[in-house]
């Protein structure tokens, strides 16, 4: 169940562009990338998408105990560097690391068993689907608080702006939802 509080993560048209090039291009190993944006108890907001370089490696896996013979074609892995970089950048301009996005080379855009096991508690997943190269499906998703993944709701906006919504958050205003 959906708890009232969860608001939609609002997005524009070209974050996602961003991320479905980033996707083809790394084809055929995953691309991934942080979501720097803000969130406040009323509003989710997607202000920068960070491309960042899939390094994940045998001595990763080993490290994770997962399968040494699992290759960037079915993993990606964020350098803890990377990610304290992003989030110092961040902070700087007053965002935050509200979430991560990743491509899933010929495999549907839903969470792998990994992909919830290193999941953190807040942030949005985005997966991109890439079919023979072709970015397809693009889903973002959110752990509920028994650490499963839900789809999470999107909203598109344009232009992007960090003042309040002038409207009062509604279904009716969620017209654009990616699935
Ligand atoms: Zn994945």
């Amino acid at each position: 169940m959906l708890s009232s509080q969860i608001v939609p993560l609002k997005l524009c048209a070209d974050h996602i562009q961003t991320v479905r090039s980033h996707a083809e291009r790394s084809y055929p190993h995953e691309c991934c990338g942080l979501l720097l944006g803000v969130i406040q108890p009323q509003e989710k907001i997607l202000v920068e998408v960070r491309a960042v370089q899939n390094a994940w490696d045998e001595q990763v896996a080993t490290d994770l105990g997962d399968q040494p013979s699992l290759t960037k074609t079915r993993r990606y892995w964020i350098a803890p560097e990377e990610m304290l970089a992003a989030m110092r950048d961040a902070r700087s301009r007053k965002l935050d690391v509200i979430g991560v996005y990743h491509s899933h080379p010929d495999q549907p855009a839903v969470p792998s068993e990994c992909d919830r096991q290193l999941a953190w508690q807040q942030y949005s997943y985005i997966i991109v689907s890439v079919q023979q190269g072709k970015a397809a499906d693009l889903q973002s998703w959110l752990l509920n608080e028994n650490h499963q993944f839900q789809r999470e709701e999107t909203l598109i906006i344009t232009p992007y702006s960090l003042t309040p919504a002038p409207y009062p958050l509604s279904p009716i205003h969620i017209v654009n939802r990616i699935t």
